[in-house]
């Protein structure tokens, strides 16, 4: 998986190389370094996201027969099967397909009873973005209007955020609070 995550790496520096090239050989062009900037940014992007996905999904088949509950340590939950996921990152799309489980005690005392232990690790139960996008998004909102911040964490790292879900992780961010997110904690699949 490393030595595929190099090859595309490599491959992906020579086209950026290539694109750097051609930008610089217009002449008299506005705008060319940022340009430069963006397919700089693009082409890291898609070799981090590479690395990421390979390591997550490594680590998304190891999915044992049962698990223990994150609502209740007492608690053991069956494996439902593995399912994807879409989780929005500071570089991109990240889609993973991982473990879930279903906790029957859960589901008796009235919750959902599914949840994913990998979603757990990674702290986004519940929400399709992830912590390091969630928390850029809550800075900037701290700093100016909303839906300026959410332009502004466009602009800076090319990824939308929008959505209930998505709010209620960038509070969690803004305002940690325990309590309100174990209370927040349904597992979606
Ligand atoms: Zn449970």
């Amino acid at each position: 998986m490393a030595d595929r995550v190099a090859d595309l790496a490599a491959a992906e520096t020579r086209a950026l190389v290539r694109t750097v090239a051609g930008l610089l050989t217009t002449d008299g062009q506005a705008g060319v370094l940022e340009a430069i900037e963006r397919a700089a940014q693009a082409c890291a992007a898609t070799i981090g996201l590479a690395a990421i996905a390979g390591v997550i999904n490594w680590a998304g088949e190891q999915v044992p027969a049962r698990a223990g509950c994150p609502r209740e340590p007492t608690h053991t939950g069956r494996l439902v099967g593995r399912r994807p996921r879409t989780i929005r990152t500071l570089l991109g799309l990240l889609g993973i397909s991982r473990g879930y489980y279903h906790c029957g005690s859960c589901q008796h005392a009235g919750g959902s009873g599914g949840f994913a232990p990998l979603d757990v690790v990674l702290g986004v139960t519940g929400s399709s973005l992830s912590p390091g996008l969630a928390r850029a998004a809550a800075l900037a909102g701290a700093e100016m209007p909303y839906a300026k911040g959410f332009t502004f964490i466009g602009t800076v790292t090319r990824q939308l955020v929008f959505g209930t879900q998505d709010t209620r992780s960038i509070h969690a961010h803004v305002v940690p609070d325990p309590a309100e997110y174990r209370g927040d904690a349904h597992c979606h699949p």
